[in-house]
């Protein structure tokens, strides 16, 4: 169900659009921009649900909700209502001016059953100049019960004329702890919430798609596996632990996890307490690494990992690049163990 009080994170968001949905002056042209999963789609959908609700919910401090049962809310949710469009990309990579001109004669009809006609283009930071254009004659005079929503990771590629049209709302990264709470809240376990929150840069979707991605769960417990003793680990486990990584695409993944890894035994090793950790069912392990690991060792597995980091984005083999990221963290692990024993 599409519901504001769902939404959380973007309060000034969506306190702006519950009070232009109050006042009746919600925008013809409302650009929602925002990281992917930061939640643009819910909010326009939201949005959409509100605007065409028989029975909008009003708070006495102004806040508004769809009620989220009479017809048109049902349709929203099934995604049937006659009313709302959503741009469907045909290409994966761009928005042509072919999808906007169906956009517009869409919109030059009468809405069916509503007050209001939307159209919601995701992506919409791929549309072409041309596309821009053509979209341009409906932003410079929409019909009077139109509504555009355009989602879009940023507002670099659009058209000042675009731009100078369309009321432009910033979705921010949702805090770490918020993220957390939403999925403790959904009945994932502490370790693996505070674990996805913590990969998911305050992205709310990314969070839940990782919390429920089971491969995703598999290559992060053999990962930990492998790093709880990494001092031991033999080449062959390096080399298996890689080629799952790389079979399922889950090198930034792992690198993100590596980070988490890390920061644990650091935070241990400074704060001399477990209190703040991330893994909080590898206290044993991270304690073990933090008491044994000098700083310099620490300073020079972050050195590695970031130059791995730089590696793969110049496009270096993935294999490669975290076979030797793995042995050179295992060889500065082990001098540490040699000079403490
Ligand atoms: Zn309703």
């Amino acid at each position: 169900m599409y519901q504001f009080g769902e939404i959380i994170g973007q309060e000034t968001v969506v306190r702006y659009l519950q009070a232009s949905l109050r006042t009746g002056s919600f925008s013809h042209a409302c650009i929602l921009s925002g990281e992917p999963g930061s939640g643009k789609k819910m909010i326009a959908m939201t949005a959409a649900a509100a605007l065409l609700c028989e029975d909008l919910q009003v708070t006495p401090d102004g806040r508004c909700e769809p009620c989220g049962q009479c017809l048109s809310c049902l349709q929203i949710r099934s995604g049937s209502h006659p009313d709302v469009q959503v741009l469907e990309r045909e290409k994966p990579g761009s928005i042509g001016v072919g999808e906007i001109r169906r956009i517009r004669s869409e919109m030059q009809i009468l809405p069916y059953r509503s007050a209001h006609k939307i159209a919601v283009i995701p992506d919409a930071h791929l549309m072409t100049v041309q596309a821009q254009n053509a979209l341009l004659k409906t932003l410079e005079e929409p019909p009077a019960y139109a509504v555009l929503l355009l989602l879009t990771e940023g507002t670099e590629t659009f058209l000042p004329t675009v731009l100078s049209r369309c009321i432009t709302l910033k979705l921010r990264p949702v805090p770490e702890n918020a993220v957390r709470e939403l999925l403790i809240g959904r009945g994932v376990d502490q370790e693996r919430a505070a674990i996805c929150a913590r990969f998911s840069g305050g992205s709310v979707g990314k969070a839940l798609q990782l919390a429920q991605n089971e491969g995703s769960a598999a290559r992060r417990d053999s990962a930990v596996q492998l790093l709880r003793r990494i001092e031991k680990a033999d080449t062959a486990s390096v080399i298996g632990l890689v080629s799952e990584l790389v079979a399922a695409d889950g090198a930034t993944e792992f690198l993100d996890l590596l980070d988490t890894w890390y920061r644990d035994v650091l935070v241990c090793k400074t704060t001399g307490s477990a209190d703040r950790l991330i893994f909080t069912g590898e206290i044993q392990y991270i304690k073990e690494a933090a008491d044994t690991l000098s700083y310099g060792t620490l300073q020079r597995i972050s050195s590695v990992r970031a130059a791995a980091g730089r590696r793969l984005k110049a496009r270096v083999n993935t294999e490669l690049v975290l076979e030797l990221l793995l042995l050179q963290i295992r060889q500065a692990c082990r001098r540490d163990r040699r000079a403490g024993t």
